[in-house]
């Protein structure tokens, strides 16, 4: 887990002001149980593994650009986003949640929204999202790693059970398209060889 290549993209997402080592150690250990939950919310919803499965057979890769996030009500997201958040709570980043809160409760696709930026690569855009609502960007963007990690991981976990075979696209991995760092996924955590 300690090499777990997430830790690098979390380092690069938090502040220097806070401490980023136990917020990362803490995280690592939380993405574990993100990706059972994710996974059990895919695997609950009638087709839509087929659907990457499909997508994966034919190669239609990166298959969360190509299906989108695997979720067919955007508002499922916001467990998996409360549950990252408890993490910035036990490390003293209350009032940024409690901020992040009530900007769920007043737009509840807000992570949604936040997700898909993440995944399309579009920081620009999240960060602008995040000022909108209020929130520390740092925090937005923390959480749509987080959550967008979780669904990754959770997908890639499926698939395999499923035995579905899947090949890097050069330097990049087939499920979210991130760069690979060490032959690894920062986002679903795999290691393709
Ligand atoms: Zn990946």
């Amino acid at each position: 887990m300690e090499n777990d290549p997430l830790a690098i993209l979390l380092e690069q997402i938090l502040p220097d002001s806070i401490d980023k080592q136990d917020i990362i150690r803490d995280s690592l250990e939380a993405i574990q149980e993100l990706a059972n939950k994710a996974a059990e919310m895919i695997a609950t919803e009638p087709g839509l593994l087929d659907l990457y499965q499909w997508l994966a057979k034919t190669k239609q890769y990166p298959l969360l650009v190509r299906g989108g996030l695997p979720v067919r009500d955007p508002l499922r997201l916001i467990d998996l986003a409360n549950q990252a958040a408890l993490v910035l709570v036990r490390h003293g980043q209350y009032d940024e949640v409690a901020k992040l809160s009530n900007a769920i409760s007043k737009n509840p696709l807000l992570i949604y929204d936040a997700a898909r930026l993440y995944q399309l690569g579009r920081p620009s855009d999240l960060e602008n999202l995040a000022k909108r609502h209020n929130i520390a960007p740092w925090v937005l963007t923390y959480i749509a790693a987080m959550t967008v990690s979780a669904l990754a991981r959770g997908l890639t976990t499926l698939l395999e059970t499923r035995g579905t075979s899947l090949e890097p696209i050069g330097n990049k991995c087939p499920v979210c398209g991130a760069q690979l760092i060490e032959k690894r996924c920062p986002i679903c955590g795999k290691e393709w060889i």
